[in-house]
């Protein structure tokens, strides 16, 4: 998505002020708490701690929530709109459980930076990195920011090296850390030559800001302690030699990431981020499609859906489409053309995810994050716009690695099963198979978790108890070719064949020999292992 030739015209400035970004991180590093900082300082809620209340009011809703919760992993999606400075900011709720990277990836393909959350103490962490590969793979802008300040943490060079070599991108401190773990106490903002302290008897409290004149003002030696000030201004110096300055193209670019330092529980180092994120981050950017990539300012408003939620409430069989708009002023009311059924939809109620509650959309931006409610017709990957057939590409769909038969325990619903696997499917919770022969399907998943997640959604939300067991089958590839190669392919291998959802022909076998032996015996058809979601 990122692709900023430099001569672009100037975008509209709703257009401009707009930042849509997700949070990477590892658990328990305190994305929750950011988050909540985030709404704090943007004026979406009143007090800290009122998205965890809200996120357990909602998980007890059903045992499956519950299980969730459990699990410390979050299956529901969000996104968050708010209001900072000039900013309009729109945070989408990444789910934080490997099991789920499908879905990670594609949530990523809806925002235009992230910010990645690393715990002071514990550095570089598995799910980070995994998920900075994510975003490294779309050439994402990355602000860092290093939390837990206020404990033990590592030297902040080692932090820093560490961050440069694992993940291999360029790292520039954006501010440096004033004294350690219970020393702790503040931070110098090196991009706007300030000092920042912590006050750690009020966590709401947004700290104080004292502008300077370089590391060798007077004023500091009032303020800050002599052991500390003198490492300050010894480390900030080396800091200066050793480590890039700050570049903003490079950010843009995906090869420098800035670092923040602070503490989300103490509100510390938060503002300084989200001006971070206001001033250098992205705007929105223009969109890869086919069969011309689209520009936010573009006049006519188009949009792609990049999540499916069904079922938010079990109550109302609702489903939530949740589209990034990549161009234009949208108002509600609006008729828009499903490019995928060539179909008008009117929007009539749109919903805006404000911290606050779900709220109607009266109007949008590029940029923004907006949720139609539908029963089924919106589906991951398909592009909105006002006429012209244009399709937004980039959303795959993975090849499952793990292949499991499902079957009703109560044969009286069995006929029931078929829709509600073809509904998670859509939703992109599950691969689902009907193989060419016999009955039954199979479900493909890319994380085990997602088996036992699933059998719970089905019990709860459909009332059909189910059971998941071993398939003969252990990969699944799409088929694609000339039609009648095609054909000739499914007559021979019909054991083999399976369709997915859309009722694309899918190859499954348990053996990556009958996959080579496939591309060798049969050149004019191919193997693939995703699919763009259409
Ligand atoms: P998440 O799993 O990444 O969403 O992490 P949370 O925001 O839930 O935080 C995990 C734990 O770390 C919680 O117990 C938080 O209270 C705690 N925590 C978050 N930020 C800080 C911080 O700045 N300092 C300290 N000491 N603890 C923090």
């Amino acid at each position: 998505m990122l692709d900023t030739p430099s001569n672009r015209p100037k975008l509209p400035a709703e257009i401009a002020r707009r930042r849509t970004f997700a949070i990477i991180s590892h658990p328990d590093a305190g994305k929750t708490t950011l988050t909540e900082k985030f709404l704090l300082y943007g004026g979406a809620i009143q007090m800290a701690g009122q998205v965890r209340a809200k996120g357990e009011a909602r998980r007890t809703r059903s045992d499956f929530m519950q299980m969730e919760k459990d699990r410390g992993i979050s299956v529901s999606a969000s996104a968050m709109s708010f209001d900072f400075k000039n900013f309009r900011f729109n945070l989408v709720d990444t789910p934080g459980h490997s099991d789920f990277s499908e879905d990670t990836y594609r949530t990523l393909t809806a925002v235009d930076a992230a910010v990645m959350v690393i715990d002071g103490a514990k550095g570089v962490e598995s799910q980070t990195q995994k998920l900075f590969e994510v975003c490294r793979l779309r050439d994402l802008p990355i602000l860092t920011f290093c939390n837990k300040m206020d404990r033990e943490s590592r030297d902040t060079f080692d932090i820093i090296d560490e961050i440069q070599e694992n993940l291999a991108i360029d790292v520039t401190p954006a501010s440096w850390p004033i004294g350690l773990g219970r020393d702790f106490m503040g931070c110098y903002d090196m991009l706007n030559d300030r000092l920042e302290l912590m006050d750690r008897a009020d966590r709401n409290k947004i700290g104080e800001s004292i502008e300077i004149k370089g590391l060798t003002d007077p004023k500091l030696d009032e303020l800050i302690p002599a052991d500390l000030l003198s490492k300050l201004r010894e480390e900030v110096e080396m800091a200066r030699e050793l480590l890039p300055p700050f570049d903003q193209q490079a950010l843009l670019d995906g090869t420098l990431t800035p670092i923040w330092f602070g503490s989300a529980i103490n509100s510390f180092g938060v503002k300084e981020l989200m001006d971070g994120i206001g001033t250098y981050g992205p705007e929105p950017q223009i969109q890869s499609a086919e069969p011309r990539k689209i520009s936010p300012e573009e006049t006519k408003v188009s949009g792609f859906v990049f999540k499916v939620q069904a079922n938010m409430d079990p109550k109302h069989r609702d489903r939530v489409a949740f589209i990034r708009l990549a161009s234009g002023h949208f108002l509600r009311g609006m008729k828009l053309t499903h490019v995928r059924s060539k179909k008008p939809m009117s929007i009539t109620n749109p919903v805006l995810f404000l911290a606050s509650d779900r709220e109607l959309a009266e109007e949008a931006w590029a940029g923004d994050i907006i949720g139609i409610p539908n029963h089924g017709q919106l589906r991951i990957g398909d592009t909105l716009t006002e006429g012209e057939a244009i399709r937004v590409t980039g959303i795959p769909s993975f090849a499952p690695e793990l292949l499991q038969s499902v079957r009703s325990t109560d044969p009286m619903k069995g006929k029931h099963l078929e829709k509600a696997l073809m509904q998670f499917a859509e939703e992109g919770a599950a691969k689902v198979f009907k193989p060419a022969i016999g009955s039954g399907f199979i479900v493909g998943v890319v994380g085990a978790l997602q088996f036992e997640v699933l059998a719970s959604r089905i019990e709860l939300e459909y009332g059909i108890p189910v059971r998941f067991e071993a398939s003969q089958f252990t990969s699944a590839r799409w088929v694609s070719g000339d039609r009648q190669a095609v054909d000739k392919f499914v007559n021979v291998n019909k054991q083999h064949i399976s369709y997915d959802h859309d009722g694309d022909t899918v190859y499954l076998t348990r053996l990556q020999w009958d996959i080579d032996r496939v591309v060798r015996d049969y050149p004019e058809i191919t193997l693939t292992a995703t699919k763009e979601m259409m």
